[in-house]
């Protein structure tokens, strides 16, 4: 199902033109616009989902089965050194586009990218804390 005036929705759905390495029932995936590195692809999923939290699990689960399949393509052909999945769910995470994308941006040894993220400290008892908030039902 799509969803009005979403601009994933369009591409991934043939109504605005992008340039797509790779297509099927389920997807499609595209170059990014603004790529991190050469060869930084999207894949969208056909069906609109908000973000990961919204997409249905086998959806879900193709959709890193194919970026498993597709990332070695890609790494062997464009000859990266290796490849980073990035996957941000809400404006807090960096996302900027509210339909489910999952980021493939191979690496290159020197390529001055960097997605990364400052080390923090946290205690034992802190831990264990957290813990038990993210178990608690
Ligand atoms: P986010 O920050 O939401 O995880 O990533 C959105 C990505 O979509 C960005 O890397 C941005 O460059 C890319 N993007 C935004 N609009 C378009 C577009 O119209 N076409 C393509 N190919 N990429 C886009
Ligand atoms: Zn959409």
């Amino acid at each position: 199902m799509k969803k009005d005036n979403c601009i994933f929705c369009k591409i991934a759905n043939g109504e605005i033109p992008s340039t797509s390495i790779y297509e099927d029932d389920y997807f499609k995936v595209i170059l990014d616009l603004g790529p991190a590195t050469k060869g930084h692809a999207l894949i969208l999923p056909k069906d609109h989902a908000a973000d990961l939290f919204e997409l249905p699990e086998d959806t879900a689960a193709k959709a890193m089965v194919l970026a498993k399949k597709l990332g070695k393509q890609m790494v062997e052909n464009l000859k990266a050194d290796g490849m980073n999945l990035v996957q941000n769910n809400g404006e807090a995470a960096g996302q900027t586009v509210q339909h489910f994308h999952l980021h493939l941006i191979p690496r290159y040894k020197d390529d001055n990218q960097h997605i990364l993220w400052n080390p923090g400290e946290v205690s034992k008892e802190e831990m264990e804390e957290i813990k038990n908030t993210i178990q608690q039902k």
